[in-house]
């Protein structure tokens, strides 16, 4: 077991260290003395609802994000931003990336709100090109995005890349559209629209609102602009330095290599049970766990792992009445899970 621990801890430790000499390197940050060019892209439109889980569809909620993000943006000083669409028109991925080249983007935006099938999961997460300096690039800004949602109180689901089928390009086509043209695009995935723990987020116009405002900020940072009333002012604010990677940043495809659970208390009601948590992944990290007393049959909500962490101790109140195992299942940044070893409680 203590082996086991000290494996954990060095491999997440490496993990950690992979990801933290981004600080240290040096910021290329272009500051906007020329005028800096944004498109948004609002995702989906027409007949391409988008998520349809509620009933408005995701090209809604896109919408009026990416106009309240505009118009914010448009407080700064040297941007000009543009939308790939105001109407509510079919659109393709590579009409929009064509779009972003026509008017010589900067970057390109790509807003989106999320579901899954199983309606576990909850957060945001941005996806970023998988290549050279539209990683970098996608990784920084993606970065100020998270820092923005994570104040809102939403579950960071991570910075990722996906690389299609053919393991040569990007999975995603206004990410690989816009990469074919040399521009940075990244999808920003605002929440999920399926689970109670973001839902609250759109319900209202105030709500979505505040994400167009948090997206526009978010953008400000990364490019150090000024606003045009002169009360902010972003030219010395250093977002995340992010070297150039060598060779294609590829997605973790695996599940988490290691868990382990080990029981540390069991009250005398039998309601509680305490235990120490160990897992590990040396691709991505630890982000959800959950946990199962009826030998599987159900599970728990996904609770948040403490990220970066290789070890967390966690309180279990299984309710009253003597259970006779336990048993846990650990997710990574990919949303793939391992189960534990059972935990025999009689
Ligand atoms: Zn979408």
């Amino acid at each position: 077991m203590r082996t086991l621990f000290k494996k954990a801890t060095a491999l997440i430790l490496s993990i950690a260290v992979a990801a933290m000499p981004l600080a240290a390197f040096a910021a290329s940050k272009v500051h906007a003395a020329e005028e800096i060019i944004v498109v948004i892209d609002p995702g989906h439109g027409g007949s391409n609802l988008g998520t349809d889980y509620l009933p408005i569809p995701e090209k809604t909620y896109t919408m009026a994000v990416a106009l309240v993000m505009k118009e914010e943006l448009e407080k700064y000083e040297n941007v000009q931003v543009f939308l790939t669409h105001t109407d509510d028109i079919d659109m393709s991925l590579k009409e929009r990336a064509e779009f972003a080249t026509s008017v010589n983007a900067d970057f390109l935006f790509s807003l989106h709100f999320n579901m899954s099938l199983s309606h576990a999961l909850y957060g945001s997460e941005i996806w970023v090109p998988s290549t050279g300096q539209l990683y970098s690039q996608g990784f920084s800004v993606a970065n100020e995005f998270l820092i923005q949602f994570e104040e809102m109180g939403l579950f960071n689901r991570g910075i990722k890349t996906r690389i299609g089928s053919n393991g040569k390009s990007d999975y995603y086509g206004i990410i690989r559209e816009s990469a074919l043209r040399n521009i940075p695009a990244v999808i920003v995935e605002h929440c999920h629209v399926d689970n109670i723990k973001d839902s609250s987020y759109i319900q209202s116009p105030e709500k979505l609102r505040e994400f167009g405002i948090r997206d526009a900020e978010a953008v400000a940072r990364y490019f150090g602009l000024v606003s045009k009333d002169g009360k902010t002012d972003y030219r010395e604010y250093a977002p995340l330095a992010v070297p150039v990677p060598a060779s294609r940043v590829y997605n973790d495809t695996t599940a988490p290599s290691f868990v382990s659970a080990n029981l540390l208390n069991y009250d005398q009601t039998g309601k509680y049970a305490t235990v120490e948590l160990t897992a590990l992944d040396e691709e991505s990290l630890i982000q959800y766990y959950s946990y199962s007393y009826d030998n599987g049959l159900t599970w728990s909500a996904l609770q948040p792992w403490a990220k970066g962490n290789p070890t967390m101790t966690v309180s279990i109140n299984m309710g009253y009445g003597k259970k006779d195992s336990l048993i846990f299942k650990v997710y990574n940044l990919y949303d793939r899970s391992t189960e534990s070893n059972v935990i025999k409680l009689n």
